[in-house]
């Protein structure tokens, strides 16, 4: 349990110094993808923390977090809930709304309002190098979602027609989804294996 006068801030640098190695040897520029302070019943302060699923979950469920000293144990063996990562691909970036709030209204009212599945918790928006210097998201971005039900629990779509903003529906992909053909957009197979392609390539 975190003493209730433990700022967000100061706790994250100790997780970040606690697990310095693990995040060091992994590379990724954003590990943990989400932290929370929620005030209890109790008076006391409860931080919850969502690493990148990258990281080695084992590790960092059964290694406290030493903050002032004092050994903090993480709950993740009672968690209640799981964490989902959706990929959204074919999404045509149109300005620089696009990567704040206008993207995020429009995935919050998708995943948290129409389906249900969960609270959006964090989108990412990798980024690629499209000139020298010009850093520029392409056609994809992660959104991550905290829940109790799956996307098929919500009978997820695999696709997405967002209104006004583009000709081709957003397409849905998360691990465990059967796979999607690029080619005649149907589910099921990946262009490799598209009997439509194949039939007129080897004919
Ligand atoms: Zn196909």
């Amino acid at each position: 349990m975190v003493p209730n006068t433990t700022p967000v801030g100061d706790f994250l640098d100790a997780i970040v110094a606690t697990h310095k190695k693990l995040i060091e040897a992994s590379k990724l520029t954003m590990p943990i993808i989400s932290i929370n302070a929620y005030n209890c019943p109790d008076k006391q302060r409860r931080i919850e923390v969502v690493y990148h699923e990258r990281l080695d979950a084992a590790t960092l469920s059964t290694t406290p977090i030493t903050f002032k000293g004092t050994p903090h144990f993480p709950l993740s063996s009672n968690m209640d809930y799981f964490i989902t990562k959706l990929i959204f691909s074919n999404y045509q970036f149109q300005s620089s709304l696009d990567t704040g709030d206008l993207l995020y209204q429009r995935v919050v009212d998708f995943v948290q309002t129409k389906k249900k599945m969960g609270k959006v918790i964090r989108i990412e928006i990798p980024t690629f190098p499209s000139s020298k210097e010009i850093l520029a998201p392409t056609h994809l971005f992660y959104v991550y979602v905290k829940g109790v039900y799956t996307p098929e629990d919500v009978s997820m779509e695999r696709t997405l027609m967002i209104p006004h903003h583009q000709k081709a529906p957003v397409r849905i992909q998360w691990a465990g989804s059967t796979p999607f053909c690029n080619y005649c957009r149907k589910d099921g197979h990946i262009l490799n294996r598209c009997p439509s392609r194949l039939s007129l390539i080897c004919y």
